[in-house]
């Protein structure tokens, strides 16, 4: 395994860019791989926002700012990554997708790079099956939002190899987080205890047991949760919210992990929460 130096970030959604940042402020250079230029455009405009906001709390200096912006780099074209020394995929939250992806992945880089995936859910053993190199495939779960959140969960698939594993750890340690080994299972530790409590917060909201703020004050005061769970999950996104319950629900096949109906109608909807300006709340 070569030292890394240039790592491909696939995705440059919520989780995407701020993984992005998180490498390039550390000093990595990064190509930032999208499927459309909006897309890129959108996530490196938060990027650049998120720098910013680092800059005016004082935590990095302006130089720091401009050359984490300058080491990273945006691409469309997959094929573009070849020259990666370690890549994480951030797409969309379904198997069919990343599994696209990381067939090209197998075929476009070095056969001695390490393939991490930032996904909620979905079984790193599936993922790392669909490659030529399952040893080297790992999930690397960094949290929203990524330039703050400490937690990086390291996912070890049934044939990712402990040299992977050791080189993943140290390389959250080396982003300034903290690594915690966890196997592989539907929705790992953290959204496997997460999301039915969101989901089950949706389904009080839904049965008129209590309005959102209502729920999410109780978790606030009487929890001392930072937010409530209807507010945690516009930010984390409905849809990733609803992608997550439905692997909970076929990997473990036990109905107490069935999608709320109206968190489901809501997606339908397109609110989609605080990225589509509409969810349990509304945004500006
Ligand atoms: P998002 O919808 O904000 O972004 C996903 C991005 O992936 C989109 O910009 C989309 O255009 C892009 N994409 C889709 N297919 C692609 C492809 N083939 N190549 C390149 N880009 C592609 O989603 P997100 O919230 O950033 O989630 C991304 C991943 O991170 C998911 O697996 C999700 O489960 C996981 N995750 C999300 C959170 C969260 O709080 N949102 C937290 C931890 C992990």
């Amino acid at each position: 395994m070569s030292e890394i130096r240039r790592v491909g970030v696939i995705g440059a959604g919520t989780m995407g860019n701020g993984i992005a940042h998180v490498f390039a402020r550390s000093g990595y250079d990064v190509l930032l791989c999208e499927v459309e230029q909006r897309f890129l455009d959108r996530g490196m405009e938060t990027l650049r926002k998120n720098l910013e906001r680092e800059v005016a709390k004082g935590k990095i200096g302006p130089e720091a700012m401009q050359s984490a912006l300058q080491r990273i780099t945006g691409v469309l074209d997959r094929n573009r990554l070849a020259d990666c020394d370690f890549v994480i995929e951030a797409a969309t939250e379904k198997f069919e997708t990343k599994k696209t992806i990381f067939v090209d992945l197998d075929r476009i880089v070095r056969k001695d790079v390490l393939l991490a995936t930032n996904t909620s859910s979905i079984s790193i053993t599936k993922l790392a099956n669909v490659t030529s190199r399952p040893d080297c495939v790992i999930g690397m779960h960094f949290f929203n939002p990524v330039p703050m959140m400490k937690l990086v969960e390291v996912i070890r698939g049934m044939a990712t190899s402990r040299e992977t594993f050791n080189q993943v750890r140290d390389l959250a340690i080396k982003l300034e987080k903290t690594p915690v080994e966890v196997n592989d299972a539907p929705g790992f530790v953290s959204n496997r205890v997460l999301m039915p409590l969101l989901n089950e917060a949706m389904f009080a909201v839904m049965e008129g047991v209590a309005t959102p703020e209502a729920v999410d004050a109780v978790f606030k005061l009487g929890m001392a949760h930072p937010m409530g769970p209807l507010t945690l999950a516009d930010f984390i996104g409905l849809d990733v919210c609803l992608d997550i319950m439905r692997v909970l629900q076929e990997g473990f096949g036990d109905p107490k992990y069935r999608p709320c109906p109206l968190l489901v109608r809501m997606v339908d909807a397109g609110w989609l929460g605080r990225k589509s300006g509409r969810g349990f709340y509304t945004y500006e």
